[in-house]
């Protein structure tokens, strides 16, 4: 168990509203938007980055990306500008590997 602050909303611990949860991902808006749509897709097992992936985390990462399809179809993204992607080493500030979906207009770099 981590007393990081993604695993204590993960545990509900800090109340968020939840976009989207399944038994191994949770989805919420980033706190501080840095484009029209800034959401983050976060597995509920505390890894702490994509350094510390392993082999029996694919199925997991194959999950993040079908939940990013499902957030680009559900904000009518498809034609429009959007990535996903993950910061790591000192670009990342939570230390729990989490994607950011950005969509639409960016307001600054992530
Ligand atoms: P990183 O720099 O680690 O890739 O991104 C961390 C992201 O988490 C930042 O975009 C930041 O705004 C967001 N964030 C940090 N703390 C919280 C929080 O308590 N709630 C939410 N919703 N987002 C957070
Ligand atoms: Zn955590």
């Amino acid at each position: 168990m981590s007393d990081c602050i993604f695993c204590k909303i993960i545990r509900k611990e800090i109340p968020k509203e939840l976009i989207y949860e399944s038994e191994n991902v949770v989805v919420f808006e980033d706190i501080h938007p840095a484009a029209d749509i800034h959401i983050l897709i976060v597995p509920k097992k505390h890894i702490e980055g994509i350094k510390d992936l392993t082999d029996s985390d694919g199925l997991l990462l194959v999950e993040v990306y079908k939940t990013a399809n499902k957030l680009v179809a559900d904000n009518n993204l498809e034609n429009d500008l959007y990535r996903v992607m993950a910061n790591g080493g000192k670009a990342q500030h939570v230390p729990h590997l989490h994607f950011h979906l950005l969509g639409g207009q960016w307001k600054r770099t992530v």
